[in-house]
């Protein structure tokens, strides 16, 4: 059996070939490492984000628009001493006015997603590459602001939401353009219309009851901004009777470690 004789020859080879494995494992670690850093993302990751409110489990993400903002602050408070994880879809320019805000709530472990740069639609659409900016300029903002190094989102939301009917063909366009660069994007089934801006706390609350309804994987819409700032005020009392229905709380992070 020659083969198991230890010739120079063959300590040579098998030294060849431990350094062939280690190099291999070591991409391929590296790879996992930077998963948040990198554009790549698994193609089952958009059909799971798409399908996530088809789910049969009482599970509800909760998700805020619009900020950061001076509100923002109050509903980490709030988060946190309700142990909930959210996550925050930011605009690039308010990330550019308080990177400290978007760094806390990275840091407190909520999902740092994607809502345009200048949530104007104009700018947006105007063309394939404003489009593109708004996206990246973004990404590029929450990773100086948290300290990570071309960080992707990996999940956007468009201003006004893909169901609305505004920008249509525009949309749908852009879709394309997201699937390039290896994003999804999500809607809401569930919201309190905190938008609306004429709803007491209360109001708000009877507004996510009503929405909520019959539904088992919810993906609710709220927004921390000022001039929304009521969701604030009906948020403890949101978890609260969300946690009296049988829900749990997850943030978007359940997804994404999924492929890890
Ligand atoms: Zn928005």
């Amino acid at each position: 059996m020659q083969i198991f004789i230890f010739s120079k020859k063959n300590l040579f080879f098998s030294f060849f070939i431990i350094c062939i494995i280690s190099i291999i494992l070591f991409s391929s670690l590296s790879f996992a490492a930077n998963f948040y850093n990198t554009n790549i993302s698994p193609s089952n990751f958009t059909e799971d984000i798409s399908n996530i409110t088809k789910q049969k489990e009482k599970i509800a993400y909760l998700t805020f628009d619009d900020g950061p903002s001076l509100v923002t602050p109050k509903i980490l408070d709030i988060l946190g001493n309700e142990n909930v994880k959210a996550s925050f879809f930011v605009i690039g320019k308010y990330v550019e006015a308080h990177p400290e805000i978007v760094k806390r709530a990275y840091e407190e472990g909520h999902y740092i997603a994607n809502h345009t740069y200048s949530h104007n639609n104009s700018i947006l659409y105007k063309s394939s590459e404003s489009f593109v900016n708004e996206v990246k300029r973004t990404d590029l903002l929450i990773g100086e602001a948290i300290g990570v190094e071309g960080y992707c989102s990996l999940i956007f939301r468009f201003p006004n939401g893909f169901m609305s009917p505004k920008y249509k063909r525009q949309k749908k366009e852009a879709v394309n353009l997201l699937s390039q660069m290896n994003y999804a994007y999500i809607d809401w089934n569930c919201l309190n219309n905190d938008s609306v801006k004429k709803y007491s706390p209360s109001q708000l609350l009877d507004n996510l009851k009503q929405s909520s309804k019959n539904k088992d994987t919810l993906v609710i819409l709220m927004h921390d901004t000022k001039d929304v700032s009521n969701s604030s005020l009906a948020l403890e009392d949101s978890i609260e009777y969300l946690k009296s229905q049988g829900y749990s709380f997850r943030n978007f992070y359940s997804l994404v470690d999924d492929l890890k």
